[in-house]
């Protein structure tokens, strides 16, 4: 074995070139590039959640985590949406805060015209739970 003659090879892996990171060699070009986006990503490609409420003051101070924007959208807005891991539990009939117009997508928590785009989100597919026709009084 050739211990030292191998760890000087450059073709060893990819490593990750951030200062002090500590990961060691990628294997292959795309690990490192998911390396660089989950570990080190810069500032400017960081998720952004701009509140879309019209009078709300986070619409120009966005949140850059989903989670806090969830509570943001639940908590402040009043929305029924479900917490993390756990499926929406709306009732759809004693729910004051059910629009016609539009919903909003539990996964990615944008809003879902009607109109244009029905009962899908157009960006994660994800479906809403329909309101129950039959069951409503
Ligand atoms: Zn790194
Ligand atoms: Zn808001
Ligand atoms: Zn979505």
């Amino acid at each position: 074995m050739y211990e030292d003659e191998a760890s000087l090879k450059p073709s060893d892996g990819y490593c990750c070139l951030v200062p002090g990171c500590k990961a060691v060699p990628f294997k292959r070009n795309a690990d490192l590039d998911r390396h660089y986006k989950n570990i080190h990503r810069p500032a400017e490609s960081k998720e952004t959640y701009y509140c879309d409420y019209s009078k709300c003051s986070r619409r120009n101070s966005p949140f850059h985590r989903r989670d806090h924007f969830r509570d943001h959208l639940r908590d402040y807005h009043k929305e029924s949406i479900a917490k993390r891991g756990k499926p929406i539990q709306t009732n759809w009939s004693e729910s004051n805060n059910v629009r016609k117009e539009w919903w909003r997508c539990t996964r990615c928590l944008k809003r879902v015209m009607v109109a244009s785009n029905g009962f899908e989100c157009p960006g994660c597919k994800t479906a809403r739970a329909q309101p129950d026709a039959k069951s409503s009084k």
